[in-house]
């Protein structure tokens, strides 16, 4: 561990940010507690993801179970393929993912998209050793584990169910309602914010991989054919870019271009998610993320989930590891598609023409006068295979007689008894699958980001100081009130200026335990960001100091106009410098 992470983790722990969860009973690893502090930081996160993604992109968000039937994750491809590679040492019997061994002993980057049998030979080659025991790991197999979390639904075991592995499935099963509520329109767009549950091989990094944790999806469902993103609204935005070749050339590195230029270039191969790259840039920047420490870096072809045609990962640096903490993937019509296969529900919209067109069906209306004597108990099939013929190869009806498969033999019919005609129909519009964009972010690895990007220490009355810098919008307090002294009257001020702001819907501290400037620190420390003090000339003219606390600069404010103001410093409409 990082000494960044180390104390990050201590800093959690001690200020009630998120801390490992069964501790009484010696902790389960990949499960974790958000304490006061972290739950409210991570409410605060959600909500800006909400207004950015959802409101501002007039999308509709929705809240689907967490366990779902077997038959769900068949058709979407988890049973058989969500896996990841295991091997087991013969020593101790630790579990380690195979390919992160590999990853932390020779150096090789992603090794997630090496096959297991190669990963199984850099094992052997490299003479790897268990990281619990030290024992020699080569021979052992690599194996591949699913990640799901099973459960039966009900008593009995007739009706298995799992831990949904990703919010996203929640979205495409319910899409025959969702798309009423669209009035079958495309584009549109479903979120959800919700708990995943991944039974992680080796759970590591405190927040970054656990067994369960909060995801904010996103599946924006858009016509293959027509639909174009708003590009224009993002496309100066400057993205900093580490596309596959460039991971792949010796001297290959990251390469800053506008959304634009990456689009035009074809760096990025779909706009749409150029676009929604453009986007979260912007939303990572208002949620403090350090832009010197983030990248979005394309996926190997290897390294791609089941599902996805093309993924691009927004990555943050933390302690010296890169940290996947949003995938942006093109599921095209993949997942729509299996689920339209497994249920046999439509999944597309109608797609109306701009004119009605007039096509040519072949149609067959068979005699069954003929066909029952003929065929028998085979009748009805023939009567299929007929049918089924007439739309694929409608030339086979122009001789005398025409030749089915039904049932395993060939049956020879004449076309005089199979009706076949050419009617001539019209049509409205065509069905359409669409295809869906989806931006999948981890909340628990943004939180854990957001919070060592705002790790900050400098020097104040000659004493160091460690705060953290959250924009006002994350910070779980906004305010710190205190007296300067709970004499005279400051205490009771103090009291009822923070019932004030309270009402005023602000998240406010009340504090008057010990010496100001420590009362300072214990807020500074949990990122809030102002603190009001209540000292003898408001006693007199019923203003307030407001301190801030990156600059710790100091303004007066009248205690009438301090709910609006925090209010409006808090929302970003208002500078302290402005005061
Ligand atoms: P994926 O479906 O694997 O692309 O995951 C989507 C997002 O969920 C990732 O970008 C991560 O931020 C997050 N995530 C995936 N696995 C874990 C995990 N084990 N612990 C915490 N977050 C995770």
């Amino acid at each position: 561990m990082s000494d960044e992470t180390a104390a990050l983790d201590e800093l959690a722990r001690r200020r009630g940010f998120y801390f490992q969860a069964n501790s009484a009973y010696g902790g389960v690893a990949g499960f974790y507690v958000y304490g006061p502090q972290g739950a409210t930081l991570k409410a605060n996160l959600e909500e800006a993801w909400r207004d950015r993604f959802v409101r501002r992109e007039g999308h509709q968000e929705i809240e689907s179970p967490d366990i779902m039937p077997e038959v769900v994750f068949e058709a979407s491809g988890h049973l058989a393929g969500f896996d990841d590679m295991i091997l087991e040492c013969p020593e101790c019997g630790a579990s380690h993912r195979a390919d992160h061994l590999v990853e932390d002993g020779t150096g090789i980057e992603e090794a997630e998209s090496i096959p297991p049998e190669e990963v199984q030979e850099i094992v052997a080659d490299r003479g790897l050793t268990c990281p619990s025991c030290g024992a020699p790991l080569s021979g052992q197999p690599v194996e591949e584990f699913n990640l799901m979390f099973g459960t039966n639904i009900g008593p009995g075991s007739s009706s298995p169910g799992y831990l949904r592995p990703e919010t996203a499935q929640g979205m495409f099963v319910e899409f025959p309602r969702l798309k009423e509520y669209a009035r079958g329109q495309l584009p549109f767009g479903v979120a959800q914010i919700g708990k995943a549950y991944r039974n992680e091989i080796s759970p590591r990094r405190s927040l970054v991989r656990v067994r369960e944790f909060t995801q904010a999806e996103l599946e924006h469902f858009v016509d293959p054919e027509r639909d174009e993103p708003p590009i224009e609204r993002v496309a100066d935005v400057e993205l900093p870019l580490y596309p596959a070749d460039e991971q792949q050339a010796e001297d290959g590195g990251q390469v800053t271009m506008t959304v634009r230029e990456a689009v035009d270039r074809g760096v990025i191969g779909l706009p749409w998610i150029a676009y929604y790259l453009g986007v979260a840039k912007g939303w990572y920047e208002r949620i403090g993320v350090d832009m010197d420490r983030f990248r979005y870096r394309q996926h190997l072809a290897g390294e791609r989930a089941h599902y996805a045609a093309d993924c691009w990962d927004a990555e943050t640096e933390v302690g010296g590891n890169w940290i996947e903490v949003t995938g942006f993937a093109t599921r095209a019509d993949y997942d729509l598609r299996k689920h339209a296969e497994h249920s046999g529900e439509e999944f597309t919209v109608f797609r109306p023409y701009d004119e009605p067109i007039t096509v040519e069906r072949p149609t067959v209306d068979p005699d069954m006068s003929y066909l029952g004597p003929e065929f028998g108990g085979a009748a009805g099939d023939v009567a299929d295979a007929l049918e089924r013929l007439a739309e694929t190869d409608p030339d086979a009806f122009e001789g005398e007689t025409v030749t089915v498969e039904a049932d395993g033999e060939s049956d020879v019919v004449p076309v005089e008894v199979t009706g076949f005609a050419v009617e001539e129909v019209t049509e409205n519009g065509e069905h359409v699958r669409p295809h869906v964009i989806e931006p999948s972010f981890g909340v628990g690895r943004i939180v854990y980001t957001v919070l060592a990007h705002a790790c900050r220490e400098d020097t104040v009355d000659g004493e160091t100081r460690t705060y953290l810098a959250l924009p006002p919008e994350l910070a779980p307090t906004t305010v710190g009130v205190f007296p300067l002294m709970d004499k005279d009257g400051l205490g009771e001020r103090a009291r009822e200026i923070a019932a004030d702001l309270r009402r005023a819907g602000l998240s406010v501290a009340h504090d008057e335990s010990g010496a100001i400037g420590r009362r300072y620190r214990r807020q500074d420390e949990i990122g809030t960001p102002f603190c009001v003090t209540v000292d003898y000339d408001t006693l007199d003219d019923d203003t307030v100091t407001v301190r801030e606390r990156d600059t710790t600069a100091q303004v007066r404010v009248a205690a009438d106009d301090l709910a609006a103001t925090l209010a409006s410093l808090r929302a970003g409409d208002l500078a302290v410098d402005d005061l």
